[in-house]
């Protein structure tokens, strides 16, 4: 189920009985897959669109199940959540995504943030900002092009916790972002005791924001709250030109969406993306 500000929407309900099945057949699999190597990830680029410019890539993980193919993380980050395994995936998705940053870097990119999201389990668990430190060691990436993706839910659960384990990251240099902004059950004005840097409108209120005026409303203010506390916005799922030009016309040109590129391998991102150098 996923859980919206307001009242809480059960998805998957109707599917429950499937997917519990599909758990067990995958829980397995699941705990061989980091050791037989069949994770990898994908990046979606992140656009300035106001000068068409590529100034980020998040991070996205896929596994490549041997029989099934390529299984959506939405199946498998729950059930690695459970198992307790998203602790060791985490850290080989921030280590591998750190290392291809530097791979860019070396390529002439050196402006290239890199975007990784992060489970509740990897947050709340005490040794983060030392593997964090370590990688940044190891690849001498500088601090402030790591960010790291929290929601809004991760967050709110303990919130002095948070709040000093999101403060030893900043110590360390790195920039911390709210994902799927608008969808918890925080408010703007509640953030300001986090040490973050910038808010991700959640793609819901993107996908209507030309036809529905709720969603046109909070975006709208989601922005000019953003921008009053000195934070950067990105509009997230962003599907059609329509939709950027209204988010631009709004001040907001930060964008990462299908309408710009889908995740795609690292590979791929070079050849369509890194090639002016
Ligand atoms: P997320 O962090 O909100 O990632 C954005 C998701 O939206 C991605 O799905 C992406 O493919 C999809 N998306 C991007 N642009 C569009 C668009 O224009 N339209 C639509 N409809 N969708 C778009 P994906 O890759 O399947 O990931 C789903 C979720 O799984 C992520 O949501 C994130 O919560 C989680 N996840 C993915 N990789 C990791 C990871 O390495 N660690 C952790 N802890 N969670 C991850
Ligand atoms: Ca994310
Ligand atoms: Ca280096
Ligand atoms: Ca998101």
């Amino acid at each position: 189920s996923k859980e919206v500000a307001g009242g809480s929407y059960h998805f998957y309900d109707e599917k429950i009985g499937k997917r519990t099945i599909q758990n067990v057949k995958y829980e397995n699999a699941l705990y061989r897959a980091l050791e037989r190597d069949e994770f990898t990830l994908y990046y979606q680029p992140q656009i300035d669109y106001c000068n068409n410019r590529l100034f980020g890539v998040e991070a996205l993980i896929r596994w490549n199940h041997p029989e099934e193919g390529l299984v959506p993380p939405d199946i498998f980050i729950p059930l690695a959540e459970q198992t307790g395994l998203i602790v060791p995936i985490g850290e080989w998705v921030l280590r591998e995504a750190v290392f291809q940053l530097e791979k860019w870097h070396d390529l002439g990119f050196t402006d290239l943030i890199m975007a990784v999201n992060l489970s509740a389990a990897q947050f709340e668990q005490g040794n983060l900002h030392r593997s964090v430190k370590q990688v940044l060691a190891e690849t001498g990436i500088r601090p402030d092009h790591l960010h790291l993706e929290l929601t809004e839910n991760q967050i709110m659960r303990n919130t002095d916790l948070a709040i000093s384990t999101m403060n030893k990251l900043k110590e360390l240099g790195v920039q911390l972002d709210i994902d799927d902004f608008g969808t918890g059950y925080s408010s703007l004005s509640y953030l300001q005791r986090f040490p973050i840097s910038t808010l991700k409108i959640d793609r819901t209120f993107i996908r209507d924001i030309l036809h529905d005026e709720d969603d046109r409303a909070l975006t709208d203010t989601i922005i000019t709250m953003a921008k009053n506390m000195g934070l950067e916005v990105i509009a997230e799922g962003v599907e059609t030109v329509e939709q950027a030009d209204h988010l631009v016309s709004r001040n907001c040109t930060l964008m990462q969406g299908y309408y710009f590129s889908p995740p795609i391998p690292a590979r791929k991102l070079e050849s369509d993306f890194l090639t002016n150098k």
